[in-house]
């Protein structure tokens, strides 16, 4: 267990006058109630998805607010990962099975985590995800509240998967899903239903300069006077990353200078990653208006010039949890195509925000109609901002979070 070092900076009076006031007051409030509860989130890793996104923020709003937060992420080998990763993958209901000897790799690394976590230390712990939820069965409870928080998109789980889980979900004394319909079947403990958030002023989601965003963009060799098509996601195969760029083919036909930018990180839990890309690659061929964009650190500021920039984001998923990209690109005000699939009809309100889609075909479709319809984007892309205003920002996400831990420690 590595216990993470945020270097971001949030001052929660910079949020005054971008949230609501009685928002800002809540939280606040709650805050002042909760500062002697010491909290630990613990997830897989600090860098890349929307995890780690969300954690680097709210851990240091948190502190900023008063409050005893930490982060500890686990260690382990790259075999723990690949097991992961499939677990990940079944529970978004590939229907694929986990051997003896992947579950033993799991909970061996899992037990790992014990030697470094000291259960006495805290009063609630948030453990995300299913790469650290078994520490809870070798640790013990230890007095402490547990609380299990689902990023992923379980809504057609592999339920011989979820079964191994439940009979631990069971020792939590609280679960998080982002939405009601990923909720596993036979959970019986509480459960609380929060959408995850974005954090509006961080530098991937201030408002950036137009002439800052272009500059970044020509860096790539990006040409800012023709029309951008992004995806900001991992290369994972529910990101459909073969299927943008069938769209892009598509659409390029009826939009000659059309040019599609995928940009990911490469996460160190995400195994799967660069063969993904190595095939995208292979597929994209000499097409010279395609760019894939692979990064191994924090591209804060690219992944805003883009968002800020492109004519349309996609979020092409055929499973998606919650999808962060989308309120962040709505956020800058870019019209957002997206698969109508887990938490991305949430976020986009088909034909007012942007599109929700179910095949290639349409994704096409509604680029070119984005594209060659600028005023009509450019409404779309207002309306979003609102609507992530209203419902995606982080101090809501934490105002939720405080909500639980006050109900779980009676205080
Ligand atoms: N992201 C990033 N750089 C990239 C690709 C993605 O910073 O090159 C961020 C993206 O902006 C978002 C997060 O990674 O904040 C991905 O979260 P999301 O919920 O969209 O998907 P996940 O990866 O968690 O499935």
């Amino acid at each position: 267990m590595n216990n993470v070092l945020t270097k971001s900076k949030v001052h929660i009076d910079e949020y005054k006058g971008v949230i609501s006031d009685s928002l800002f007051d809540e939280i606040n409030e709650l805050a002042k109630k909760l500062k002697d509860i010491r909290v630990c989130h613990v997830n897989a890793t600090s860098y890349g998805g929307g995890v780690s996104e969300i954690l680097h923020k709210e851990i240091p709003m948190a502190r900023d607010l008063g409050l005893h937060f930490d982060w500890q992420t686990i260690s382990g080998h790259s075999d723990f990962f690949d097991v992961t990763k499939k677990i990940h993958n079944a529970l978004q209901g590939d229907p694929l099975e986990i051997s003896k000897k992947e579950w033993e790799i799991y909970a061996a690394c899992n037990l790992d985590q014990t030697e470094r976590i000291n259960p006495d230390d805290y009063d609630v712990f948030f453990i995300h995800d299913p790469q650290p939820a078994e520490i809870i069965s070798c640790i013990g409870k230890n007095g402490a509240k547990w609380v299990w928080r689902c990023h992923i998109d379980t809504s057609h789980t592999n339920q011989k998967v979820a079964d191994y889980f439940l009979r631990f979900l069971h020792m939590y004394d609280a679960s998080i899903f982002t939405m009601k319909d990923y909720i596993f079947k036979g959970m019986d403990e509480d459960i609380f239903i929060i959408p995850p958030a974005i954090d509006p002023l961080s530098e991937k989601n201030r408002v950036m300069e137009i002439g800052e965003a272009k500059k970044i963009i020509e860096g790539f060799g990006v040409d800012t006077s023709r029309p951008i098509v992004t995806q900001v996601s991992r290369f994972d195969p529910w990101k459909d990353p073969i299927g943008v760029v069938e769209a892009y083919k598509l659409a390029k036909k009826e939009i000659p200078d059309l040019q599609l930018v995928y940009m990911a990180g490469m996460a160190s839990d995400d195994p799967e990653g660069h063969k993904i890309y190595e095939e995208v690659k292979k597929y994209v061929g000499s097409d010279k208006d395609v760019f894939l964009l692979t990064f191994t650190a924090p591209n804060e500021l690219e992944v805003n010039a883009f968002q800020t920039y492109s004519n349309v984001i996609l979020q092409k998923s055929t499973k998606e949890g919650f999808g962060l990209t989308i309120s962040e690109a709505l956020w800058k005000g870019t019209p957002v195509i997206g698969g109508n699939v887990g938490g991305i009809p949430t976020q986009i309100e088909d034909g007012k925000t942007g599109f929700l889609i179910n095949s290639v075909e349409e994704c096409a479709e509604k680029i070119v109609y984005l594209v060659q319809n600028k005023e009509i984007a450019n409404e779309m892309g207002k309306r979003g901002r609102e609507v992530v205003r209203k419902n995606f920002l982080l101090p809501r996400l934490l105002r939720d979070e405080l909500k639980v831990i006050e109900k779980l420690t009676k205080v």
